[in-house]
């Protein structure tokens, strides 16, 4: 935990957030500002400033994904189908340096690019 990150804070329940899954070292929730009908963040509860950092302990990459697969297959997600993203730096437009799983879902996504 790092004590002046925004999603660590939402993970310590300092921030409110509505909260859609929470498993062992795991969480998700609905992002604040939604690019798609549903827009939803998965992070980890162990603080990395981004997807490169978090590589260092691969386990924890994979406990994050398994929460979005499982989350996916019970929502029927993976029926119509969804996107799963994550920016590093600024030109990714990243605004948030604690790790996060952007799920993109709902309707059909424009292509993404420059
Ligand atoms: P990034 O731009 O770093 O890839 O993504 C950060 C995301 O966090 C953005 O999509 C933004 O809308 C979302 N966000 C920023 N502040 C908050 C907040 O206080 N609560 C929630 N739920 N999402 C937030
Ligand atoms: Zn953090």
């Amino acid at each position: 935990m790092s004590a002046d990150c925004l999603f660590c804070k939402i993970l310590k329940g300092e921030i409110p957030s509505t909260k859609i899954y929470e498993k062992g070292n795991v969480m998700g929730f609905v992002d604040i500002f939604p690019q798609a009908k549903i827009h939803l963040l998965f992070v980890h509860k162990n603080h990395t400033p981004d997807i490169n950092h978090m590589s260092a302990d691969p386990q924890t990459i994979g406990e994050v994904y398994q929460g979005i697969a499982e989350y996916t297959k019970a929502q029927g997600l993976d029926q119509g189908g969804f996107r799963v993203v994550t920016n590093l730096g600024k030109d990714a437009g990243q605004t948030v340096f604690h790790t996060h799983f952007h799920v993109l879902s709902g309707e059909k996504l424009g292509r993404f690019g420059s």
